[in-house]
């Protein structure tokens, strides 16, 4: 059977000049740095077989992940380059751009973790705070193979931009831990978290800087960074510090609604682009990459609206049944298997059939630049509802704009778990409890409110979604730099 694997190993030959692809994994088996690590294979490549390619003569071995990292543009450049639009577009004040193309603080740390053999590993973790003008900072942690600082510059700039456009009282940050965390036992995910958390020390507070949850980190993770801060602040602070982080499980303080809210609020976004079109959602198909917190909710939250479900990709493969998938049942297995990959009641599909998968709808859930020059001019869709963040390129969206395909851009359309974060954070600090309903009708009510400004924008400066929301953005951002000023 030829599959993607084949795709990519006649991609990626030749090796460029001065660009050498090198597989993270196998730089760190060589430098002995992991002493369990299987030295000649790529591991997180080989869940989906891609690189068993033999050493080639050059010395460096191709990985289509690493290939990723050093391709074209990173998500930052992206990031900065939506920036520079926006402010061609409606031009803004230069220097307050000047201020919003930085970060504001930048941490990484190194620290030890004893692994259940008892020896230390060593790990790097960074938080970056992008910008806090309009409230405390607030972003994600991440751990992926894959999390630099580069990366987290790039998350952390583009919550300050979802803050904004929902008009919420936060800044923007984001942070992470370059692991994964398929190779440590739970213990050992506990340890690292708590280990993480005390290293960060008070770089985060529950008024200062708010983590929540993202690729790889969940509800759990974040009840052990609660637990450990709560352990790091004065007796009489304890309980007044239970909003240091967000995306908590229920009963540890989390809010009704959170787990879903990020899927939840890319599906109100895309009812509401359906609904100013006459589109029926009812038998539109669909199909989703990433099948973790958000992609899931978001094909459970779609199935809703008896919309079909044809093909799913994630780290372990991709699927399709023409028939449809049942989201609700797609995620029992894949909690149960780890992915979608033998998923019984489909089959298996490569990459490239995935992306080329006719349907009306795409929500990307995974992770960044995904739709690519390459990939872009496969989709055979309507609309792509941005679940992840930063999930087009700069030269994916151009082919995206060439053959007409409208975007719901991700600073928008996965904004849904920060004001959820922000209803749990709110909630914690009066000591009170909403129920579903409330929460679900307040998330909605944002959302629609955003899209709308940003369908307004667009039609205002002539300009796409993407640009549009930037703009959004940044006009509120400009608005109170003016009336606070520049400090001294
Ligand atoms: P998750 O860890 O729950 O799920 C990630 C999914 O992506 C998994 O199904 C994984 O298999 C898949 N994946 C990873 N690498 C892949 C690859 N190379 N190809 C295909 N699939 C791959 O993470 P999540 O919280 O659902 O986050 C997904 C995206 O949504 C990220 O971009 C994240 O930053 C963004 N996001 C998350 C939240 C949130 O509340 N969790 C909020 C806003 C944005």
């Amino acid at each position: 059977m030829r599959n993607d694997n084949q795709n990519d190993r006649e991609r990626i030959q030749p090796v460029p000049k001065h660009k050498e692809w090198k597989c993270l994994y196998f730089e760190r088996g060589r430098s002995g740095m992991e002493d369990d690590w299987p030295k000649g294979l790529c591991r997180y490549c080989k869940l989906r077989d891609v690189c068993t390619l033999p050493k080639p003569a050059g010395g460096v071995w191709h990985c289509q992940h690493y290939k990723a990292m050093t391709s074209r543009t990173t998500l930052y450049d992206t990031v900065k380059r939506q920036l520079e639009k926006a402010e061609e577009a409606a031009h803004f004040d230069r220097d307050i751009c000047k201020i919003l193309a930085e970060t504001q603080n930048e941490l990484v740390v190194h620290f030890p973790v004893k692994r259940d053999n008892g020896t230390v590993h060593m790990l790097t973790g960074y938080r970056v705070q992008h910008n806090n003008i309009l409230g405390p900072f607030k972003g994600g942690l991440r751990f992926h193979p894959l999390v630099d600082i580069d990366e987290v510059r790039a998350l952390a700039t583009q919550m300050t931009w979802k803050t904004a456009i929902t008009n919420i009282p936060f800044g923007g940050a984001k942070g992470g831990i370059q692991m994964d965390p398929q190779d440590f036992s739970r213990q050992e995910l506990e340890k690292i978290s708590r280990r993480f958390t005390y290293a960060l020390g008070n770089n985060i507070g529950p008024d200062y800087d708010i983590p929540a949850p993202d690729v790889n980190t969940n509800p759990q993770i974040m009840a052990w960074i609660l637990d450990t801060y709560m352990t790091t602040v004065a007796p009489c602070e304890r309980n007044r510090s239970i909003h240091v982080v967000t995306g908590k499980p229920i009963e540890a303080g989390g809010s009704q609604g959170r787990n879903k809210a990020t899927g939840q609020g890319v599906v109100y976004v895309i009812e509401k682009w359906a609904k100013d079109r006459g589109f029926d959602l009812k038998g539109c198909r669909y199909i989703v990459q990433g099948y973790g917190n958000v992609g899931s909710w978001s094909a459970r939250l779609m199935k809703t609206h008896g919309a079909v479900l044809t093909a799913v990709e994630d780290v372990t493969g991709a699927i399709s049944n023409r028939e449809g998938i049942d989201a609700d049942d797609l995620a029992v297995f894949v909690k149960a298997h780890g992915g979608v990959r033998g998923y019984p009641k489909a089959r298996e599909i490569d990459r490239e059939k995935f992306f080329s998968t006719t349907a009306d709808i795409f929500i990307p859930a995974a992770l960044e630049n995904q739709i690519t020059a390459e990939t872009a001019p496969l989709l055979k869709v309507k609309l792509v509802a941005e679940g992840a963040n930063g999930p087009t390129d700069t030269e994916g969206d151009r082919v995206l704009q060439d053959k007409n395909i409208e975007v719901i851009p991700d600073i928008l359309c996965n904004a849904g778990g920060v004001v959820v974060s922000y209803f749990e954070w709110l909630q914690n600090k009066r000591s009170e409890f909403w129920d579903l309903e409330e929460i679900d009708n307040k998330l909605r009510k944002v959302m629609i409110n955003a899209y709308e400004r940003v369908v307004e924008t667009a039609q205002k400066h002539r300009v796409d979604n993407r640009t549009a929301a930037q703009i959004l953005a940044v006009s509120r951002l400009e608005t109170v730099y003016q009336e606070r000023g520049i400090f001294p």
